[in-house]
Parts: structure tokens; C-alpha cells; sequence
């Protein structure tokens, strides 16, 4: 170029000349050509060639154009200078191309002189140097890369305690990293491109790695090994190691590269972990070998068990036979084989089925003994006991084979397991129970007989449970209340159906029963739940005791009959009472005016007769009274009217009255403080007066009365007691009943009814006192009645 340039400056005039050689050449190069003014402001041609755009007439804005904005200083510098110096223009630096993209060029100018040495034109060319460019600044780029890569890889190789080395294929070590030279205690001046032998590996070891490489080369596949050799510093050491292959870009094998591992410590830990292990597994043996000594000893344990059972069975067994042994003279035996049905059996069982001791006797022929109502039902016991092992106590009959005899038997078995597994036994034993059975039965029977009376005889039957009352009644019994046969009748709702006038009566009667024991017997009306029906009845009962609960138990049978018929008796009492009184009293009235007008009648006789008259009357007057007095109360027409009054100035009273009339016994009031009752003081009076009348006429003459009058409680209690006949405990219980009066002898002498003590065992009842008697028959009697307070 400066050749160029030089001849050119040289070659000035003869310019014309050598124009056309120039043309030439210029059409010939492939090079941008161009020119500018001597300030380089115009541009004053441009033939582009394709990389820049050409430009055809002058041009001011070039540079805007056609230079690259970032080295615009630089071109414009290297302007100056050439123009200052008038030498060349040499300059690489970027430009816009023809499309606008950046490119690289490379520009020569030439300054043209005129004669006085002054710039004319600058005339240059610029080759197109854009893909050198390109690849010189990819090489750069690849180098700081590469460069950064290696820092990187130097970093983590020169910090790891790992040995990283690559070789070429001559087996020479063309890396190492700091740890595999110090290892080696080497520089890596002293180990890099030496063979393993000279960097004092063992030849058998050198030799190993040679091979492996040889291998790798091969098969293009990494290997992995374990080693064993001395380090510089620590002594004998374990390592881990892996060749891999690095391949180029045609896939071919062109170095190994290597890492190797020191595995010492963890080799150390794995063989601890090992003798551990192994400790472990010894232990473990140990522990089988003992286990295996307690299984033995478990298996003699049971073994010792299974002979302990044994010995038991065969202690059951032989108390079995013991009491076997014991009720020998009762019981019949038998044992039966379950797979050969064999059948054992003793005298005894042959002897209850009618057999000979010395006979033969089979399942069947026993079970032929037994009567055919019963046979099947026997056999299917039998079957299902020995193969099912079902419950076996069966009672059956049986009729002797010989001796006709008919016996009701009951056997027991019992079904064992053979020890060996291979058959059971049923065994057990058989026993008359002839007499007992019969005897149940005939209880059975008669309990049947019984409730058959009670319900031909019409009877309805209750039980009422003394804690909760519950209330069971028979068909019968609903029936008189007016209930359906299936209705459940709760207590309250019988009660409910009394007559109003007896309903609390009954009700407390049932409690005092429930509360004291002692014996319900009472009539009372009802009327019917449906029907509205009015029927009396009697209904007696006591309290039982069953499965240990206490019943308050009893029959009730109709008597509206039996009642009609006494009410109607009543009325025609009480009607001829009344009638009779009148011309009694008009009787009585004339006595007393003859006994007046005698008063002073010399004869004895007609005085004693008068008299006589008088006393009958008045005992006739007392019994009509009595009489009357039924009815009324039957017909509720004995009113009690109530009045505060102490008792004890009563009984002085009474005292004082009895001390004129009666003189054949001796009467004791025992003295009594006050005590104020409420109650009807007449009729109190009457019930006194009646039980010493009766104390009077049931003693002998002179023997004492004692009458007595006493708080207990809240209660005033009332006695009379005597020394005469007593009474037995059969009539006691009916004493206190209408017209009963104890049968005997001297009682034909002892005029009387039965309706006192009735009497005063109502009007006892209607103040809600007691009235009863204790008494000795032959030693004397004792009535007392109670009072609320
Ligand atoms: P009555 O005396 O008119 O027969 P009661 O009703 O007074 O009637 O007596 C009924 C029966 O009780 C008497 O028939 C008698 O047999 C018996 N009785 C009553 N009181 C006594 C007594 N104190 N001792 C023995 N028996 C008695």
C-alpha cells in the first residue's frame, strides 16, 4: 500500500498516463472504492460492491451513513491526523453496511498532492473484514470463557480432599488436582505429563490402571475399583475410585479422566458396623439357642401339665366312682362306646330295666323297655348326646322285661373324649324315681283339681304383689268386676268399681292384710266396669310367700244372691222388730202399772211372777232392740254422731251402774286418768256394756271381770277380760260374724242370737278402731277394742 501510494504521490504528472491501468485495476479488486475532499466533509464518490451502499454523486452526510456511531471518534481522530501529517489513512473500524447492519472494514486512503503540496483529494479502498472480526472477538469470548470455566473447575477441584486426574491414552497423567499432588508430594511442574510409574506408583498398581485405561478405550464405558496403597502423609489408606471416558466430538475416546475417593474411615465404620453386625448375629444366635432351651423347657412344662390333667381326670374319675360307689345300692350305670356303640352296663341298670344281671342287654333292648310314648323322644336324647354332645337328663317310664314292673327312671350322661382322640365315652347313671315322681305328680294333680274347683265353683282368684301391687286377677274375677276376660286390670282400677260406700273400707282392709298379716275375709258390692251391674261378693284371702315375694293372695265368689235374700231378711226383721215393740212396750207399761198397784199385795207369788214377767220383757225388749238395731246398720241407718268425751269418767259410769245390777261376779275397773276421745259416747257405751254382759253370761258365778282402760300410742285401748269357758281359735275367727255363736253343751242354756258382738265389732270399725280377742279356751276370754285418739 505504501508502495501504492507512493508511486502514486510519485507518478502525479503522468496521472492521464497511467488512468486507464488504474481503471483496470480498480474494476479488478474487490474492495470498496472511494474519494473524498482534502477536509474528508464530502464525499465525493462511493462504489459500495455490495458491502456498503454506493454513492453515486457528492455526498455531506457520509458519516451519518456509511460510519459505525461508536467509532466515529475514532475514525474522525485518525482523519485529522492523516490529514495533518498528509500520510495515509489506515483505520479498522466498524461501518453501517448496505442493509444497516454493523460490519467491520478495513480503510486506506491516500492523500493526492497538487504542486505546491497541498491535499487535492484523498482517494482509498476498504476490504470487507466483518467475519474475521467476528471470529477474532468468538475466539476472545471462548478464551475469558474457557479462562472463567477452568477458575471454576481449579476452585472446586483444589478444594476437594477427592484425587482428580485425567490421562491421555499414553497413560500419562495430564491433570492433576492439588490433592492427588499432595499426595504424591509433588509440584505439578514435577508430576504433569509423567506416566503413573514415574509418579511412584507400584508397578503391579501402574500396570492395573494401564489396563483399566486399555479397557476404557475399548469399550468407552467408565470402571470403578478399590485400592489399597501408601499416602505420603497418612500411611495406609483405602480408596474408592472411577475412570470414565472423555470422549471428542466424534464420539472417539481422548483422555480418561479420574476421581478417586479415600474410603478408609467409612471402610472402618462399615467393618465396625459389620463386627457389630456380626456381634449382633452372635447374640442373636445366643438368644435362638436359649430360646429354643425355654421351649424345651415350656414343652416339659406342659408336658408336666398335660400328666397334672391327667391326674386330675382320673381323680374325677375315681370320685366319680366313689359316688358312684356310694349310691351303688340306687343308681344304675352304664358306659356306651361312640364308635362301636358297645354298651356296658352294671346288675343295678340291667335290674331297673327288668333284666337278669347275667343277661345281655344292648341300647336297643333298654331302649324297648321304655314305654312308646316316650321311646322316640328318649332315643333322639340318646343319639344327639353321644354325637352332638347335647344335654342328656331325661325322666322316662319304663316297664320291666321280667318283672313287669313299671318304674319312672331319670338318667344323667355325660360325654368324654377318649385321651387317644379316636372315640368318646358316654357314660352316667340311672335312678328310680318312681315314688317321688308320683308324689310330684299327684301335687301336680291336685294343684290342677284345685284351680278346676275353684273354677267350677265360679271362684275368681287375685294376687296382689305386697311391694309394688301389682295386680293379677283370673278371667272369673274380671268378670265380677265387669271387665272383658283379656283386659288387664291394674289394681286401682278394681278397687275403682266397689260400691263408693265400701270402697275405702275394702282398701284399707287389703293394706291392714298386706301390712299385718292375718286373714281378708269381707263382703262388699260392686258395680260392674261395662254392665253397671251391682253384685256382692265375699272375697277371702291371706298373704303367701312365693319364689321369696310376698302375695297378698285370695278367692272372690258371688253372693248377690245369698245377700238379697239376708237384705230381704233384714227388712222383714226389722219390720216385725218394729212390729213386736209396740205391743211390748204397751206390755211392759202394764206390768208397771200392776207392780204400782201390788205394791202393797200381801201375796209373794203374784209379786215374784210380776217380776218375772218384767225381766223377760226386758230381755225381750233387748233382743227386739238388737234386732232393730241390725237393720238399721245392714240398711245403713246407724248414725254415728260424734262428740269430745274422756273415757274414763265413761267407765266410772259404767262402774257405778253395773255395782246396782250385776252381783253374781266380781267386777274390776282398774282406775284410768283422763282421756279425751272423739267418738259417739253412746255407743261406746253400748259396745262396754255389751262385753260385760257376755263376760257375765259366759262365766261362772263369782269369778272376776276385769275391766281396763289405757293409752298406747295414739290409741285409748279397751279390755274385758274373764275367767269364764274361753273360746277356741276355730270359732275365734267367726266371733265378730252375724248370728255365730259357738255350739257346745251349756250354750243351749245361754239364751242368745250371735248379733252382739257383730254389733259392737261395726260400730268399733265405724269410729276406725279394732276390735279382737285373746283367749284360752277353759281359762277365760279377753275382748279388746282400740279407739283413735
Ligand atoms: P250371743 O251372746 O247373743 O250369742 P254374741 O254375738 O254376743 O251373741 O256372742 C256370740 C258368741 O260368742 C256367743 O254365742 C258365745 O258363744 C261367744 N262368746 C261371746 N262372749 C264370750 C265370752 N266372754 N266367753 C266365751 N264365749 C263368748
Amino acid at each position: 500500500m505504501t508502495d501504492f501510494s507512493t508511486r502514486a504521490v510519485s507518478n502525479n504528472q503522468h496521472f492521464t498516463e497511467t488512468e486507464a491501468r488504474f481503471n483496470a485495476l480498480l474494476k479488478a479488486t474487490s474492495d470498496v472504492i472511494y474519494s473524498f475532499s482534502p477536509d474528508w466533509s464530502e464525499m465525493r464518490e462511493l462504489d459500495g460492491r455490495g458491502f456498503l451502499k454506493d454513492t453515486k454523486g457528492p455526498t455531506l452526510n457520509w458519516k451519518e451513513n456509511n460510519v459505525h456511531p461508536e467509532d466515529l471518534d475514532l475514525v474522525n481522530q485518525t482523519i485529522e491526523l492523516a490529514i495533518a501529517e498528509k500520510k495515509v489513512f489506515y483505520l479498522e473500524h466498524r461501518v453501517l453496511r448496505a442493509d444497516g447492519s454493523p460490519g467491520w472494514t478495513i480503510s486506506r486512503a491516500v492523500p493526492i498532492l497538487d504542486n505546491d503540496g497541498e491535499i487535492i483529494e484523498w482517494f482509498g479502498t476498504a476490504s470487507d473484514i466483518t467475519e474475521r472480526k467476528n471470529a477474532e472477538l468468538q475466539l476472545v469470548e471462548a478464551r475469558i470463557k474457557s479462562d472463567q470455566q477452568k477458575r471454576f473447575y481449579e476452585t472446586v477441584t483444589s478444594n476437594t480432599p477427592d484425587l482428580m486426574y485425567v490421562f491421555d491414552l499414553e497413560y500419562r497423567f495430564t491433570y492433576a488436582n492439588q490433592a492427588l499432588l499432595t499426595m504424591w508430594g509433588k509440584t505439578w511442574e514435577d508430576a504433569i505429563g509423567k506416566s503413573l510409574l514415574e509418579n511412584g506408583y507400584e508397578p503391579w498398581h501402574a500396570e492395573m490402571h494401564e489396563r483399566e485405561i486399555d479397557n476404557i478405550k475399548e469399550n468407552k464405558q467408565p470402571i470403578r475399583g478399590e485400592v489399597s496403597f501408601p499416602h505420603a502423609v497418612l500411611g495406609k489408606r483405602i480408596y474408592d475410585y472411577i475412570l470414565t471416558p472423555v470422549l471428542d466430538d466424534r464420539g472417539e475416546v481422548e483422555a480418561i479422566a479420574g476421581t478417586t475417593r479415600d474410603v478408609t474411615d467409612r471402610k472402618r465404620i462399615e467393618e465396625s458396623l459389620e463386627n457389630s453386625a456380626k456381634d449382633l448375629q452372635a447374640i442373636n444366635e445366643e438368644l435362638a439357642a436359649s430360646n429354643e432351651e425355654l421351649a424345651t423347657s415350656i414343652e416339659e412344662v406342659a408336658m408336666v401339665n398335660q400328666e397334672l390333667i391327667l391326674a386330675q381326670d382320673q381323680v374325677a374319675e375315681s370320685q366319680l366312682a366313689f359316688r358312684l360307689a356310694v349310691s351303688a345300692a340306687n343308681f344304675g350305670t352304664w358306659f356306651i362306646h361312640s364308635t362301636t356303640r358297645e354298651f356296658i352296663t352294671d346288675a343295678r341298670l340291667k335290674e331297673l330295666f327288668g333284666y337278669y344281671e347275667d343277661e345281655p342287654l344292648t341300647i336297643e333292648d333298654a331302649l324297648a323297655q321304655i314305654t312308646k310314648e316316650y321311646r322316640p323322644f328318649v332315643a333322639s336324647k340318646l343319639e344327639n348326646a353321644i354325637y352332638n354332645n347335647g344335654d342328656y337328663d331325661v325322666t322316662y317310664p319304663v316297664v320291666g322285661l321280667h318283672d313287669h314292673r313299671f318304674r319312672w327312671l331319670r338318667a344323667i350322661g355325660n360325654l368324654k373324649v377318649d385321651s387317644s382322640g379316636t372315640f368318646s365315652a358316654f357314660t352316667g347313671v340311672v335312678m328310680d324315681i318312681t315314688e317321688q315322681y308320683l308324689a310330684e305328680a299327684e301335687v301336680k294333680l291336685a294343684a290342677e283339681n284345685l284351680s278346676m274347683a275353684i273354677e267350677a265353683a265360679g271362684l275368681g282368684t287375685f294376687q296382689i304383689n305386697a311391694i309394688d301391687r301389682t295386680f293379677v286377677a283370673s278371667a272369673k274375677l274380671k268378670e265380677f268386676f265387669g271387665f272383658d276376660p283379656d283386659d288387664v286390670v291394674p289394681y286401682e282400677a278394681a278397687i275403682n268399681q266397689i260400691h263408693p260406700d265400701y270402697r275405702q273400707q275394702v282398701a284399707e282392709l287389703v293394706e291392714l292384710t298386706i301390712n299385718e298379716g292375718g286373714r281378708f275375709d269381707t263382703e262388699y258390692p260392686i258395680i260392674g266396669n261395662i254392665d253397671g251391674k251391682t253384685r256382692w261378693v265375699r272375697a277371702i284371702g291371706e298373704m303367701q310367700q312365693r319364689n321369696g315375694k310376698e302375695y297378698f293372695t285370695g278367692v272372690i265368689n258371688e253372693i248377690t244372691e245369698k245377700k238379697l235374700d239376708e237384705i230381704r231378711k233384714n227388712d222383714f226383721i226389722g219390720m216385725v222388730s218394729h212390729e213386736l215393740k209396740t205391743p211390748l212396750t204397751s206390755m211392759k207399761a202394764y206390768i208397771q202399772v200392776l207392780n204400782y198397784r201390788l205394791k202393797n199385795y200381801e201375796e209373794e207369788f203374784v209379786i215374784k211372777t210380776l217380776e218375772r214377767a218384767d225381766l223377760q220383757v226386758n230381755k225381750m225388749t233387748t233382743m227386739i232392740n238388737g234386732f232393730l238395731n241390725i237393720s238399721r246398720l245392714e240398711s245403713g241407718k246407724i248414725d254415728i254422731s260424734l262428740q269430745n268425751f274422756d273415757i274414763a269418767a265413761l267407765l266410772k259410769e259404767i262402774e257405778e251402774e253395773t255395782q246396782g245390777t250385776i252381783s253374781t261376779h266380781e267386777l274390776l275397773f282398774s282406775p284410768s286418768s283422763e282421756i279425751f276421745i272423739n267418738a259417739d259416747r253412746e255407743k261406746i257405751a253400748h259396745v262396754i256394756h255389751n262385753l260385760i254382759s257376755n263376760a257375765v253370761k259366759y262365766s261362772a258365778f263369782g269369778t272376776k271381770i276385769l275391766i281396763n282402760c289405757d293409752t298406747l300410742k295414739d290409741e285409748v285401748i279397751v279390755s274385758v277380760k274373764d275367767q269364764g269357758m274361753g273360746i277356741r281359735s276355730s270359732d275365734a275367727i267367726h266371733i265378730f260374724d252375724r248370728y255365730y255363736r259357738v255350739e257346745g253343751e251349756h250354750m243351749h242354756s245361754i239364751s242368745g242370737f250371735g248379733i252382739g258382738l257383730y254389733l259392737c265389732a261395726e260400730i268399733v270399725k265405724r269410729h276406725e278402731g279394732r276390735i279382737w280377742l285373746d283367749s284360752e279356751y277353759g281359762v277365760g276370754s279377753q275382748f279388746v277394742f282400740s279407739l283413735p285418739i
